[in-house]
């Protein structure tokens, strides 16, 4: 991982001041309707090949709920554009976070040449893609659908939340595991909450998670403990298909599942 910029290394800072469980949107407290404001962009950083990030200021009025949307507008070449985008770190942050597949269309060239200062806009919060705080939770990820699923276990380890979480995270290849580290130290924070990872491609030596397509067996593993679990899935619509045509043929009702398909990205080609 390569550090562009970024105000303060190491580990964000926590909210210190307010209250965190309303400034974090739990339950409906904290949470307006959807607003738009603009932004400076405090942090930018290359996760991966294909992966850039940037963290924004998060103006004090805002709240959202773990982890909903906005659309965030950027300034590219041909004018204003804006896509919708999971914000990807927990409303117990002091910032918002982006992090995006990069990809040669004039919003991606912009998002990716954003540095600390530049504007932006942000419209939200928007949809109802938000972990249940009472339950269990199998938390399944395909690439950079990792963004909200990382939201929400930086949540639930802020809060101390008495639920067990376990993370299914896809990827192709070994360097494009976004957030590795930081999902490393949740694990270490939160002794609820478990990462499995897979790659579809082959691994390299040391490689501690399993190969192969996520399956049933994997569903399984992840959720052989846990009583009653929701699962929440998200990544390429694509993914986010047949990670639901698993779970529905093992018996998984349609109400225990919340999906958030990244439309935008096509079915084949994108996903891990
Ligand atoms: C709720 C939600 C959350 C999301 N969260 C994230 C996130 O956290 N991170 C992230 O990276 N993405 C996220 N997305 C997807 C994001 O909004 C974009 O759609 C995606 O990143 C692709 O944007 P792009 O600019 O690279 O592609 P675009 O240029 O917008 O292309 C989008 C699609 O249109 C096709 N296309 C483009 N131009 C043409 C053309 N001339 N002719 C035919 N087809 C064309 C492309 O092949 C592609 O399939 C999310 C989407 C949703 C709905």
């Amino acid at each position: 991982m390569r550090l562009i910029d970024r105000e303060a290394g190491g580990q964000p800072e926590r909210v210190t001041s307010g209250d965190p469980v309303a400034m974090s949107g739990r339950g409906h407290g904290g949470v307006g309707p959807p607003s738009g404001f603009r932004v400076a962009v405090v942090a930018a950083r290359q996760l991966t090949p294909t992966v850039h990030a940037i963290e924004v200021g998060k103006p004090a009025t805002f709240g959202f709920r773990a982890i909903q949307f906005t659309f965030l507008q950027v300034r590219t070449e041909v004018g204003l554009d804006a896509r919708p985008m999971s914000l990807a770190t927990s409303p117990t942050r002091p910032h918002l976070e982006y992090a995006a597949r990069t990809s040669d269309s004039p919003f991606k060239r912009a998002f990716v040449a954003l540095r600390p200062g530049d504007e932006v806009g942000v419209f939200g919060p928007i949809g109802d893609f938000v972990l249940d705080e009472t339950r269990p939770a199998v938390l399944v990820a395909g690439g950079i659908g990792i963004t909200p699923l990382k939201g929400m276990a930086e949540y639930a380890a802020d809060l101390a939340l008495p639920i067990p979480i376990r993370l299914i995270y896809s990827n192709r290849s070994e360097d494009e595991v976004a957030y590795r580290d930081e999902l490393a130290t949740l694990e270490n924070h939160n002794h609820r909450f478990r990462v499995l990872h897979t790659l579809t491609g082959a691994p390299g030596p040391g490689w501690p998670g399993t190969v192969g397509r996520i399956d049933d067996h994997l569903l399984q593993q992840a959720a052989f403990d846990l009583e009653e679990p929701v699962h929440y899935v998200s990544g390429t619509p694509g993914f986010v298909v047949s990670v639901w045509r698993l779970l529905r043929a093992a018996g998984i009702a349609a109400e225990d599942i919340r999906v958030e398909a990244f439309r935008g990205y096509a079915s084949a080609g994108v996903g891990p």
